[in-house]
């Protein structure tokens, strides 16, 4: 990759309003760093926030807190915009009126065995991109350095793979590609695919983050209605939320792009039209009821 190409990544990135301007790396680079308890600064990253969750952070999050995806989003999550379309994305929410992660404490992080992908890499930040004329998504890595951070002035040197099997990314890199590749995948599509809807934008925020209302949602009589999910498949999603995320993500792929990833039932969509006229006659029907109701009202006591 050559710099033209990583600034196009940057303006594509969440750095391209910072005025932090990360570094590129190459893939055999070294970084000096290190961050201990120790250090002067400890803590001053994690007292002034602006950490993107990935969906595999929040189901680590929410096991360990031993909540519900959506209790979990209420309590520590804040929504953003991904893009110029509204894709939405969610962030750690700091301390009531402060700037401050909620799960920092004294000793450093109080979630530190499932802390989020950002607090892992940092201060290394992965990039993805995927250009409309390609087929593949590319990544880079990116050194941010900001001056609070006293890490950089450390006598530890090693390559970016060491650091990243250090703060153990490798898995949730992993568990968070097939987002990855659908949020590029959204960013770059063309004017086939078109303006994502509101709904569409309801449905990846679903999918993607509040995995507990997915599963209700998949379990639901209209779903299944319309959906062919062998039995085993859908015992295998109403108990284990990593298989549900990755059918999650199937289904967005099918639901937004048109891929075909679950099988409907025969003549489901017609029965759905049908479904959704009948629903619509009986709008109208209650919305002209409710209107002559209104009108004798009007004319009522007037004898
Ligand atoms: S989750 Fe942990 S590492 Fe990340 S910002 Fe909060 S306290 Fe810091
Ligand atoms: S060295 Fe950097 S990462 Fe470590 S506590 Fe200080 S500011 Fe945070």
């Amino acid at each position: 990759m050559n710099e033209a190409e990583f600034k196009d990544m940057i303006e594509d990135s969440p750095f391209a309003g910072s005025p932090v301007k990360p570094i590129m790396l190459t893939e055999d680079a070294t970084l000096q760093f290190r961050c201990h308890r120790d250090v002067k600064c400890w803590n001053a990253c994690c007292s002034n926030i602006d950490i993107p969750l990935t969906p595999y952070d929040i189901l680590r999050l929410k096991k360990r807190l031993d909540m519900s995806s959506g209790e979990f989003l209420n309590q520590y999550s804040v929504p953003f915009e991904m893009d110029k379309d509204g894709m939405p994305g969610v962030k750690l929410k700091p301390v009531e009126g402060g700037t401050a992660c909620q799960f920092m404490t004294p000793e450093g992080c109080g979630v530190y065995e499932d802390r989020p992908t950002s607090c892992r890499y940092y201060p290394v930040a992965l990039l993805t991109m995927r250009r409309s004329d390609e087929y593949v998504d590319r990544s880079a890595y990116a050194m941010v350095k900001e001056r609070h951070c006293l890490g950089h002035f450390e006598d530890k040197t090693q390559t970016i793979e060491q650091y990243r099997a250090e703060q153990g990314v490798a898995e949730y890199d992993e568990k968070a590609r097939a987002w990855r590749q659908l949020v590029v995948k959204r960013k770059s599509a063309g004017p086939a695919i078109g303006t994502p809807t509101p709904i569409s934008n309801q449905l990846f925020f679903m999918a993607s983050y509040d995995v507990d209302r997915f599963r209700a949602f998949v379990m639901s009589p209209s779903f299944n209605d319309t959906y062919n999910i062998p039995v085993e498949i859908m015992a295998t999603l109403i108990a284990d939320d990593e298989a549900l995320l990755d059918f999650g993500m199937n289904f967005l792929r099918h639901a937004l792009f048109g891929e075909d990833f679950v099988e409907q039932h025969p003549g489901a969509y017609e029965k759905r039209l049908a479904r959704k006229r009948a629903l619509a006659e009986q709008n109208k029907e209650a919305g002209f009821q409710k209107k002559m109701e209104l009108e004798d009202d009007k004319y009522s006591g007037e004898h």
